[in-house]
């Protein structure tokens, strides 16, 4: 392990791949118990295997890593920049330690202990496969086109940020005969992905029996009744739609749903700055080291008041500085993609508000 501390004050530990101890291979991250902080209880160190960069999420480590032979060119760069400022050279990143610990290759990287059942591995590697299908038909299908816009969702803000539709007959492509039947609950869905470090998932949004012109809440309450399918669905492992681990922003707005962060992004707000919760528990070690403050913007009904209330306590005990933005309590609606569709940009007044004034406290 080499320390670089770059130019802006960034310290970094430069690891090499045979110092992970005992790694777990989850998804796209691999997680592993800290060596820096020397943990030895949770696994708290997560880093990213397609860039290198993880980091420690334990409080009083926060570390910053780069696994040097996952992206080499970055590691040297680092690597020289030390040297020119005369520290003493280290052995060259790509020579292991003596101390052998368990290898990132181990068989146990293949097994996490508590994988999802096969079926529910099934469904997400087949939605997986279909990313780039249920974003194209999301284009050509009228029928979700005209839910966008009726929810006050440009198409645009929706592609942009990963939205996708998977239309009924999609199933009866001769390549998804294998699939069909794990496929079948996604049918007739507005498909959004979520990230946790855990890897890629995705919730999905039932259209079942609703028509151009019915109001989100009619629907919703039709959706509701018996035998009808579940408004939301969600595969295993979900996450959080705008979750990008290595991209968030400093200053965050979390919002309940994932029509509240597209009608957030649709107002203009950064997609590297607002994240969806989609009822997936929210856990604080998930916030990686750049991200200061955090506005919360859940619902202003007594589901959103309460989960308001447990994570602004969390989110303080974590350092981070929070805000409370509810939505107003008038007749506009609870929550902000009903407020978007009905009063238009003033809905998000509020927001942006607090928004630019956190934004400048912790910039
Ligand atoms: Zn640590």
């Amino acid at each position: 392990m080499v320390t670089v501390v770059t130019r802006q004050g960034r310290r970094i530990e430069i690891i090499y791949q045979s110092e992970l101890c005992d790694p777990l291979n989850l998804g796209e991250y691999v997680r592993a118990y800290c060596h820096i902080h020397g943990s030895d209880h949770q696994r708290s160190l997560s880093i990213n295997k397609e860039t290198g960069w993880g980091h420690c999420f334990n409080a009083a480590c926060d570390a910053t890593v780069l696994v040097a032979e996952w992206n080499p060119a970055v590691a040297e760069r680092l690597l020289h920049s030390r040297y020119q400022r005369g520290a003493p050279i280290p052995p060259p990143y790509y020579q292991a330690p003596e101390k052998k610990l368990p290898p990132v290759s181990q068989p146990v990287l293949l097994q996490h202990p508590k994988a999802p059942p096969k079926w529910q591995r099934d469904e997400l590697a087949a939605l997986l496969s279909l990313s780039r299908q249920t974003r194209a038909a999301l284009v050509h299908s009228k029928r979700a086109r005209a839910y966008l816009y009726e929810r006050g969702i440009p198409l645009e803000v929706a592609l942009t940020a990963g939205v996708g539709y998977l239309p009924p007959d999609m199933l009866y492509m001769p390549e998804l005969k294998e699939k069909r039947e794990i496929l079948r609950r996604w049918a007739e869905r507005i498909i959004f992905p979520l990230t946790s470090p855990a890897g890629k998932g995705y919730i999905g949004r039932s259209l079942d029996h609703w028509q151009p012109g019915m109001d989100e809440n009619a629907h919703r309450s039709l959706l509701d009744q018996e035998r009808r399918p579940r408004r939301w669905i969600k595969t295993n492992p979900a996450g959080w739609f705008g979750y990008d681990l290595d991209r968030l922003s400093g200053c965050l707005i979390l919002v309940e749903g994932a029509f509240d962060r597209l009608s957030l992004l649709a107002a203009g707000f950064p997609p590297a700055g607002v994240v969806a919760l989609v009822g997936t528990a929210t856990q604080a070690e998930w916030y990686p080291h750049q991200v200061k403050a955090a506005i919360l913007a859940l619902d202003a009904d007594e589901g959103g008041k309460e989960a308001t209330s447990r994570l602004a306590c969390q989110l303080k005990q974590t350092g981070l500085c929070v805000k409370l933005c509810p939505p107003l309590q008038d007749k506009w609606g609870k929550d902000w993609n009903e407020r978007w569709r009905r009063i238009g940009p003033q809905s998000v007044w509020p927001i942006y508000e607090v928004y630019t004034e956190l934004c400048g406290i912790v910039s």
